[in-house]
């Protein structure tokens, strides 16, 4: 079905069109990678959306919708209307010539890349585990108008196809929402979300790790507090911005700023001050909750049980489950590894305990972040955009 010009009015009429956007893209990236040629009818509709996305109203480099009848928000639309764009330009140039315009860009790309491509050349992988938003997928300012573009799947899919074994993509979001966004070719990727602890195998069957009654007790309890918090009227906007406000298994996840720094940075410590308050008043031997903040989102994590007493369940733990679940096999490498944050690190940590056998691709510009991963293991290449890594990843 062609996505016709529609004039977005609503910020629901804006997630509708993303939605439709992400159909057309999956049907564009199996199409593509079945040697086939897109139709034109894929090209226009997302011609139409752009050409949607571009028509909101513009205040101040933010785009304007409607809440409801009488309020409006504000938002950044940057990675819409961006990889849509760059989607066109790939679909109605060609993969060589899209490649030059990602060196015009990106700074340095051709470099990165090649460096990537020494790195991993000639290696048939066991696993790749990757971290999704900011490492194989761009930033975008909200979770579930994020739709994963075409030459990003595409470069992604062969690459999993081809030439690794077990592809694990292992987020901090939510499962719910995750395949919405993906427009990877279905049952071939791993995909695992809260940390590890919710994942869905290759057959589309969700699996969890099991949660103890009374930890499940108190995140229920927490989860009916912060959605009668966000229920207030002056704390609305924080269910709209960013991350919005995510219950996820084992996890809960408050947005108390995006990207587009939409809330006054005031208004934003304030509003962490509150959720500290209130988790350590429904907590306050501090066993069941830690709290994690990224400056964007707050993060409220159940806490497992270890060897010297609690801590706050991390992506390392992931890995050692899905490592037990899916049987990924991880004493035996090779093994890329791939992140862009802190709480991506546990990840490598992991699999090095398993095997020297890994590498590391980490997307950062941060120096501290880059020493960690480099001090890690020799075999490691830090690059500044998600689009080198799954170039990288394309071109081997
Ligand atoms: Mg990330």
């Amino acid at each position: 079905m062609q996505i016709k010009p529609t004039e977005l009015k609503t910020l629901k009429d804006f997630y509708a069109l993303m939605a439709a956007t992400r159909q057309a893209r999956f049907n564009a990236v199996a199409t593509i990678l079945a040697g086939e040629e897109v139709s034109k009818d894929t090209i226009q509709s997302l011609n139409n959306a752009l050409g949607s996305l571009e028509d909101v109203t513009e205040v101040n480099n933010k785009r304007v919708l409607y809440l409801d009848e009488s309020r409006t928000i504000e938002l950044e639309m940057d990675y819409e209307i961006n990889e849509t764009r760059k989607d066109l330009f790939y679909l109605e140039e060609g993969e060589e010539t899209f490649l030059d315009l990602l060196a015009d860009l990106h700074p340095g790309f051709d470099d990165y890349v090649a460096a990537g491509r020494e790195l991993l050349g000639g290696l048939d992988l066991n696993c790749l585990i990757t971290d999704r938003d900011g490492t194989i997928n761009n930033y975008c300012a909200r979770y579930l108008t994020s739709i994963q573009s075409i030459y990003n799947s595409v470069f992604l899919s062969r690459f999993c196809l081809n030439k690794v074994q077990k592809p694990v993509i292992l987020t901090s979001a939510p499962l719910d929402g995750l395949i919405e966004i993906s427009v990877n070719p279905e049952g071939k990727i791993y995909y695992a979300a809260s940390k590890g602890r919710e994942c869905l195998d290759l057959e589309g069957r969700t699996r969890r790790l099991p949660i103890s009654a009374d930890k499940q007790e108190a995140i229920d309890a927490l989860n009916a507090r912060l959605h009668d918090l966000l229920a207030q009227p002056e704390n609305e906007k924080f269910s709209l911005i960013g991350s919005g406000l995510q219950f996820k298994f084992g996890q809960s996840t408050v947005a108390r700023q995006d990207i587009g720094k939409s809330i006054p940075l005031a208004e934003s410590d304030a509003f962490l001050a509150t959720l500290k308050e209130l988790t350590a008043e429904l907590d306050p031997g501090a066993k069941n909750f830690r709290i994690e903040d990224t400056g964007l989102d707050v993060e409220i994590i159940l806490t497992i049980d270890a060897d010297d007493g609690l801590k706050d369940f991390d992506k390392g733990d992931g890995v050692k489950y899905l490592n037990t679940e899916f049987g990924l096999g991880l004493f035996r490498g090779p093994h890329l590894i791939c992140g862009d944050t802190g709480s991506d690190v546990p990840i490598l940590e992991a699999a090095l305990e398993m095997t020297p056998d890994a590498y590391a691709i980490y997307v950062t510009e941060n120096d501290d972040l880059a020493k960690r991963v480099t001090g890690l293991t020799p075999n490691a290449l830090i690059v500044p955009e998600p689009d080198m890594l799954v170039t990288i990843m394309g071109l081997l």
